[in-house]
This record gives C-alpha cells, structure tokens and sequence, in this order.
C-alpha cells in the first residue's frame, strides 16, 4: 500500500492565479515582464512535484501521510514547505529543485549557482541553509502548537533529471548528502527510520497532526493586481476557451467555439468567474459578472449565474454571488 496524499499534489492557488493574469493581461503592459519569469519559476517547481509524484507513490509506506505546498505561520512571518511526510516516527520535509542546466553546489559561500541551457547565471540561497531553516521553523510551530514533538529530517530533491549537479570544492560537508535524485528518496527515508527506531506516534494520530497542519495551512492569498499595479481597466474582458485561453469565445449556435484553437468549452460562464474569483475577489454581482464577461443583457447574466449554484445573498439587483468554493 503507498503513502496516504492527504493533500494532493495540485496546482498552487498562486500559480492559478499567475495563470489567470496572463491569460487576461492586456497584449502590451510593463508588468509582464516581471510577471512571466516569477510565473515560469511558480511552473516549475510545480512541475518539479509532480515529477516526484511517480516516486511517492512507490514509496510503499501506508502510514505515512503527504501533505503538499503548505504554508505555515511562524510570528510575523510564513514558511512554505514543498511536500511534508508524516510517519509515526518522524517528520520528513522534502524540498524540491526542478532546475535545469549547470547546478554549482557552493558550500563554504552558501550559493547556488545555476547556468541555464540558455547561458544565463542565476544564484540562489544554499539549499541546506534554506532546508534547516524551514526545519527549525517547523519544529518550532510544532511545539508552540503543543502538539507531540516528532523529529524532523529534510531532504533535498533534484527532479530535473536532465541537470547537472556538482559540487564545488568537490568534497561537500556531510549535511550535503540530504541533496539527492529522487531515486535515492526511499533509501534515505529507510535510513532515517532506522535511526529512529521508536514510534512516537500512534498510528491515528498521525492522522489528526497531519490535519491540524492542514487546517492550520495559510495558503498565500495574495492579491496580484496590487502587487503589480495593474487595474481592472488592464484585463481583457469576455468569455475564454479553456485549451488555449483565447479570449473572447463567441457563441456559435448552442455551442461556445474558439476562433483560434477551434476546440469548444462547455461552461465557459463557470471558468470566467473562476478567473474573476482568482484575480479581482471571492463575490460577484450581476452588473460586475456582466461587465468582466462582456454579457450584455441582464437576464442572460442571471440565467448563467443561477446556472453556477452559487451561494448568494440579496435579492435581486442586490443579489451578491459567493465565488469562494470555485
Ligand atoms: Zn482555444
């Protein structure tokens, strides 16, 4: 029996919402230039995870818990933790690097440097600083949440299979051999169950300290269109199609046809409040719906708002639709 996802690998609400605001940017705007790189480094480190999927899923391990992307707070601050197992025996971080090209592994300076395929230099923190970092600040939200104290391990995964990783001087410090393939994984979680051999935990109540985590989980809700000073004004309005994103779809007949990729989306209605939902806030009404998704008359606004069930209150011109279980 595998591992028990408790909190599946799925698309960070983060990176939705870079998806959302580049699907609805306008053509020309200063900001997408500083949108689309931090887009693409969101893209691959979720890649990255679902990359390491396939090696969770062989871990063989029924009763170890996997929590993904969760983000918890310590004092004035957050930290975000990749992927999180949690055994009877011990917490295990897991980092993930999905970075392609040259990777330099700097210990005595703590850098990283990374040269992509392309040529360029990039420079990061040192991953086992970053690792021990986020360990400290786990087993300290641990124990300011008074729940039992598991040991916590972490591990360093490279997935991008393609990179190549060298260390420099090529001799590193012990504490660099948590960076590893994803291959090595269930070697390295054996060892660690080795040298803790007691099971601190229960085995339910692994369980309910996985979901205090989840529930405790401050999933980063953060308003681009502020971070980025863009208006309303600056996103284009209409229906998309959901292959290609194209907006706006024009009504074909019954049916909702692209004009670029020719393919058809069935509720597109559904999808657009999804992008109002992701990028503008969690309610809508009737005139803004209409406004955003270029729907002239109100009762054709209202026929597909009702269509949705969404909670609402007010009545009608009142009425306020509630997007946030979108
Ligand atoms: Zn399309």
């Amino acid at each position: 029996m595998i591992a028990l996802f408790l909190k599946p690998i799925t698309k960070p609400r983060k990176l939705l919402k870079y998806e959302a605001l580049l699907r609805r940017l306008i053509q020309i705007h200063s900001a997408k230039t500083i949108i689309v790189p931090e887009y693409n480094r969101l893209h691959a480190g979720f890649k990255g995870e679902k990359k390491l999927e396939y090696y969770l899923h062989l871990l063989q391990r029924p009763d170890y818990h996997i929590i993904h992307n969760l983000r918890l707070e310590s004092g004035p601050y957050f930290f975000q933790i990749d992927l999180l197992l949690v055994s009877p025996k011990l917490i295990i971080i897991l980092e993930v690097k999905n970075l392609s090209g040259k990777i330099v592994i700097d210990p005595p300076l703590q850098q990283v440097i990374q040269t992509t395929p392309s040529g360029e230099k990039r420079t990061y923190t040192d991953f086992i600083l970053q690792a021990k970092s986020q360990q400290e600040q786990l087993i300290r939200w641990i124990k300011a949440h008074k729940l039992a104290s598991l040991p916590v391990e972490y591990l360093v995964i490279m997935v991008n299979e393609r990179s190549q990783v060298e260390f420099s001087p090529p001799k590193p410090p012990r504490a660099y051999e948590s960076i590893i393939r994803p291959g090595l994984m269930s070697a390295k979680i054996s060892s660690f169950e080795k040298s803790y051999n007691t099971e601190v935990f229960p085995k339910k109540d692994v369980k309910k300290l996985s979901r205090k985590m989840i529930n405790k989980d401050a999933s980063d809700d953060l308003d681009l269109l502020d971070r980025f000073h863009i208006t309303e004004a600056d996103l284009m309005k209409g229906f998309h199609c959901e292959h290609c994103g194209y907006i706006p779809l024009v009504k074909n007949g019954n049916r909702w046809i692209c004009q670029k990729c020719h393919l058809q989306t069935e509720n597109p209605a559904l999808l657009t409040l999804k992008d109002y939902a992701l990028l503008l806030g969690p309610s809508i009404t009737n005139q803004e719906f209409r406004h955003f998704a270029k729907v002239h008359s109100t009762d054709t606004a209202k026929r597909l708002l009702q269509a949705q069930n969404l909670p609402h209150i007010g009545t009608n011109r009142g009425r306020v639709y509630n997007l946030h279980n979108l």
